[in-house]
């Protein structure tokens, strides 16, 4: 749009919280026709004193930008699939995302290093435990960040499969203090979850909210009727991190870690036990909301 008016460059508000004054990084795509001008984020400080100098309108505002960065060459990447095979119904899966790519800016502890370890940590104990009457599959997704590639790949490959997937659950909220989960669907499902749930009253994580939006690597499994399901963290402090420098592994709590990981297995196992599974998510529920599309 900036572009279209003539703008040599583009600065916008960090999407996060003004904390330490980082700029906080995020996708960006240009309209093939539009010139291709450059486009940077700039902290939450930084804008509001721009703003203020603006305002004063007594003298002229220069920036100057000086940046770094490029888009290189696509290259083949993967995601990373594990399972443990169902003891009664194989063919039936639940799946628990999470992603492996993050911004190179920090090294990706919240977003979303911590999702991996809750669903890895998940799945251990529910083998420990002998398994599930379904079968569990951890997906462990790459390129969430830049178009959620490995999201659509994992869809196409597995369409024949759609059908066979009771319910995907992903864990993309940083991993502090588990709060509940949210489903994109309706009642009877909100209710079935919710009895799942109700054991993690104890950990003040049995939550079950309605959602049009459960995961950004599980959409193709969301618009594809598969019951879908996040983990709801405590995002308190989740923006002033993420996409930054300082998304790094002292940012994560042990035992919040082992909460999270607590509700998850509750929810994952719940489901694979399940005498009945969660309804297909209605037609008119499936669609993204227009930010996720
Ligand atoms: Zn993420």
């Amino acid at each position: 749009l900036a572009a279209k008016a003539g703008a040599v460059g583009a600065l916008i508000r960090s999407v996060g919280t003004g904390a330490y004054r980082l700029a906080h990084t995020g996708a960006m795509a240009y309209e093939d026709a539009t010139p291709k001008i450059p486009f940077a984020a700039v902290s939450a400080e930084d804008a509001d004193l721009l703003h203020r100098l603006l305002a004063g309108g007594k003298q002229a505002v220069n920036v100057r930008m000086k940046m770094g960065c490029e888009k290189l060459p696509d290259q083949p990447s993967s995601n990373v699939v594990g399972e443990i095979p169902g003891t009664e119904l194989p063919s039936e899966i639940v799946l628990l995302a999470a992603h492996l790519d993050s911004w190179d800016l920090g090294t990706g502890a919240i977003d979303d290093g911590a999702g991996c370890a809750i669903m890895l940590e998940a799945a251990r104990l529910i083998r420990a435990a002998g398994g599930a009457r379904r079968t569990i599959r951890v997906v462990l997704f790459m390129n969430e960040e830049q178009g959620t590639s490995g999201g659509r790949a994992y869809t196409e490959r597995h369409r024949a499969e759609m059908d066979k997937h009771v319910a995907a659950i992903e864990a993309d909220e940083g991993g502090a203090r588990p709060l509940g989960f949210s489903l994109v669907g309706d009642e009877p499902a909100l209710g079935m979850l919710r009895a799942i749930t109700a054991p993690l009253e104890t950990i003040r994580a049995q939550a079950v909210t309605q959602a049009h939006f459960a995961g950004a690597d599980i959409t193709g499994l969301q618009v594809s009727g598969v019951p879908s399901i996040g983990l709801s963290n405590d995002m308190t402090n989740y923006f002033d991190w993420h996409h930054t420098a300082a998304d790094t592994v002292d940012k994560l709590d042990r035992e919040e870690l082992a909460l999270s990981v607590a509700a998850v297995t509750v929810v994952a196992q719940g489901l694979a036990d399940a005498k009945h599974t969660l309804p297909r998510t209605p037609a008119a529920s499936r669609e993204l909301p227009s930010w996720a599309r």
